[in-house]
Formats: C-alpha cells, structure tokens, sequence
C-alpha cells in the first residue's frame, strides 16, 4: 500500500516513523521546510500529560527522547498579578503523568530526527487531488520544480493549520474567533528562580501565563478580550497598553509579574502576535482515502494546551489502527478511516468544548477570582481528569472489520 503524509510537524513524524516501520507500507512524506527550519523557534509548549502517556504506549523510545529535551511539567498554578495565589494544582491529582514543557523547534528537532529519511524536506504541497476510485495523488514543489506523488492509497495531512490538502480534498473550515488576542514571547531565564513551573498570573480578564523550557529560557504568552469581530486594536499592540493590561491599578505587582512585565518592554520587538480561533472537526474525507490528524483536523483553543497534545493522542491512535489493520491482514483502508474518525472525534470535541470552557475567565467582563475558585470544584477537576488520563485505545482488529462490514 503506497501512504503519503503531508507535513512533518508533531502528527506527520509520529505517523511517518510508526508507518515506515510496518511491512508493505511504502511511506513518504513530503515537508515545506529544510530540517532546520527554526521558524517556530520563539514557541514554547506545555504538552498535556494524556500526549505523555498516549506516545508512552505507542513508542516509548520517542517519548524518552522528548523526556530527556523537555522539563517536567508537575504542577499549574493561578495567581493575580498582584500575588495572591488562586489556584495550585499538582498535576499527580488528576493524572498519572507529568506533562513536558519544551520550545516549539526542539520538539520538532527529535521528532524529525526519529522520523528519519521517510521525511523529504523542502517540499511544499500546491495540489492534492481524487485521481480514481481509491487513490489520491500529491503535486509539490521541490528546487522550483513541480513533482507528483501519484496512485496513493491513502493520504495522511498532517500539515497543520491552515492545511491546504484539507481546503482543496474536503473544503477549508469556517474559523470561529472566540474574541481573546494571545501574543507570545521567548525570552533568557533571568529571573532568578522567580518563574518555573507552569503559571497563570491574571489581572482583571487580561491573563499572562508562563514557564521555564531547556535549555535556559522562559515562555509567556499574554491574552486580552477584543471585539471577536475585528482584528487586534493597534493600540492594545504597545508597550504602554500591555503594562497598563498587566500591572496591577493598585498596590505592587508581585515579583514575578513586574519581571514578566519588564520582558514585555525590553523584548517588544520580539513579541507574535494572534487571535485564539477555533474550526470543526473533520478526521477522513468521505469519497476519497484522506486522514486528516493534528490541526488540519480540527482547531482548538489553545487554553488547556490541547493543540499538540491532540495531535500526539490523533497520530498514535491512528498508526496503531493502520498499522494493527495492516498486521492482521485486513487491507480496508476505508474501514480503518471511519474507525479513527468514530473514535476520535467525540475525544477531541470534548477537549475542543472543555478547552474553550476554561477561557471563560479570559474573556470581557470575567470575573478572575470566582472563575478560577470555581476550577477548585470537583466538576472541573473530573473533568481534566477526564482529559489528561482517558486516553482512547484502538479497538480490537473484530471491531474494525466490523466497521468495514456497515
Ligand atoms: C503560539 C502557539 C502556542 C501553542 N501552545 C501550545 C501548547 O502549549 N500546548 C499544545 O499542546 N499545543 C500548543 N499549540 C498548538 C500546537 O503547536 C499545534 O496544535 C501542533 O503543532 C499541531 O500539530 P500538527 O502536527 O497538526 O501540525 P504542525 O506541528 O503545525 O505541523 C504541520 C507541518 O506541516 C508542514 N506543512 C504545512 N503546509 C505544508 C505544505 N503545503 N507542504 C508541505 N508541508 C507543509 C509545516 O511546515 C509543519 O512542519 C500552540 C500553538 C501556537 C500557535
């Protein structure tokens, strides 16, 4: 069976080195950018601990190789940027595993280096196309030239937001915006200890969170409410105007807060900036053999830091059902698709709903102090249990071909 995977980001390099390692599979995936393309660098990530435990299972040494880039992540915390503490929870409350903290780019790093020469970098999809019942085929460009990848039987697009196999396969997905600005920041650990493990630090609805990545940097990402209608203000977009956002109206912020705050104003240049949006969920075309894992299958908010923590829970799943369909002979791919989309899309829905849920606090008007008290009450707390520890497992082979037999 010939696979093609678009896109080695964090879904395309699980599934290219899962797959490459099943017999009879005949697997390439094509990436835009060269191997170290560090256009992500300026990201860091808290990944959730159900990714931890989900590629724990599938390939325990990947999820080692991340062990050793990342830091643990073992506790969240939420305080106002004037110092008092909200909310601490030690993730061991509501999940068998820690989290990993770690930049963006040195997730890519080991995950590209485990997915091996499957992976031809510098090749950018422009077209994706049904060329006959059951097979699909790729045009890319590669060195200003256009190539093709003809006579798949199954199509993997991994290549995130925004997918193009998704727009030109099945339709590009409506974004909705939910009305928060989000801008991140990478920055030199300087603050002696003051910033660690994962923190929340609210003023008002205006939200900073933060935590230290390897090998000696801190991460934050500021959020306020703005008009779900209409780009970012260029006003809110100052130093001036994030201070104000940020900086208690009254008393001194905490030690951390005013280091955060002052990172603001030293690294403004630096800062990216975005709007939290999110789109439904879609997980296999339903006339042609197309996958869709990660964010080209669905798009989230990204509060509960579910976005690449799904598209480790999607990849693992997916290979484990191909590669379990494969060993036992069945050779239905359309029996496998409809398989991973039953089973995932109600898991990630909930993630989706539950995620934008938490942002209640983020938004115009909210009131910080009894929406995060609330979080304390056990509702919230099963229900992150829920998320980080109810990780979905294939079915057994019967129920695939069950699938296939409907
Ligand atoms: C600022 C920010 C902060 C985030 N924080 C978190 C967090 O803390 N925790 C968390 O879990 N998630 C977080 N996310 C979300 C997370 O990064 C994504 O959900 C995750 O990377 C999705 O993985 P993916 O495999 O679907 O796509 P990606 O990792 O985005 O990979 C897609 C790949 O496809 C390639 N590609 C795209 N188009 C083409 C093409 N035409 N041809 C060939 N290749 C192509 C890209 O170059 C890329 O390598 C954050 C996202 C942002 C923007």
């Amino acid at each position: 069976m010939k696979v093609g995977i678009v896109g080695a980001g964090v879904a395309g390099c699980i599934m290219a080195r899962s797959l490459a390692r099943v017999p009879g599979l005949d697997v390439t995936c094509l990436e835009r950018v060269a191997p170290d393309d560090q256009s992500e660098a300026g990201t860091g990530l808290n990944i959730g601990p159900n990714a931890v435990k989900a590629l724990t299972a599938h390939d325990p040494e990947l999820a080692a190789a991340i062990t050793e880039a990342a830091f643990a992540w073992k506790t969240w915390r939420i305080s106002l940027t004037g110092g008092r503490e909200l909310f601490h929870l030690p993730l061991a409350d509501v999940a068998a595993h820690e989290g990993w903290r770690i930049r963006w780019a040195e997730l890519y790093r080991v995950m590209r280096e485990a997915a091996g020469d499957v992976v031809r970098y510098g090749c950018a999809i422009t077209g994706a196309r049904r060329t006959a019942p059951g097979k699909v085929g790729v045009t890319y460009l590669q060195g200003g030239a256009t190539h093709r990848l003809e006579d798949l039987d199954l199509l993997i697009a991994a290549d995130g937001r925004y997918s193009q196999v998704r727009a030109e396969m099945s339709g590009a997905p409506e974004l909705k915006q939910v009305g928060i600005a989000i801008f991140r920041l990478l920055v030199p650990d300087t603050s002696a200890g003051l910033i660690d493990d994962y923190a929340q630090l609210f003023n008002g609805p205006n939200r900073l969170l933060t935590f230290r990545v390897p090998p000696g940097y801190v991460y934050m990402a500021g959020t306020f409410p703005i008009d779900p209608d209409r780009p970012i203000p260029d006003a809110a977009k100052t130093v001036e105007a994030l201070r104000a956002a940020y900086l208690p109206a009254s008393g001194e912020p905490s030690p951390a807060a005013a280091w955060l705050v002052r990172q603001i104003t030293t690294h403004f240049d630096q800062v990216h900036w975005a709007r939290m949006q999110e789109h439904g969920v879609l997980y296999a075309d339903p006339a042609a053999p197309v996958l869709y894992l990660g964010d080209s299958a669905h798009g989230m908010v990204p509060t509960l830091g579910q976005g690449a923590t799904m598209a480790v829970e999607d990849a693992t799943f997916a290979a484990d059902v191909i590669a379990g369909a494969w060993a036992a002979g069945a050779r239905d791919v359309r029996a496998c698709l409809d398989t991973i989309s039953a089973i995932r899309t109600p898991r990630v829905r909930f993630a989706m709903d539950f995620s934008l849920e938490a942002s209640d606090t983020m938004m115009a008007g909210a009131d910080p102090v009894a929406g995060t008290i609330k979080k304390l009450e056990p509702a919230f707390l099963d229900r992150l249990r829920t998320l980080y520890a109810a990780v979905p497992v294939p079915p057994a082979m019967g129920a695939i071909r069950a699938e296939a037999a409907r």
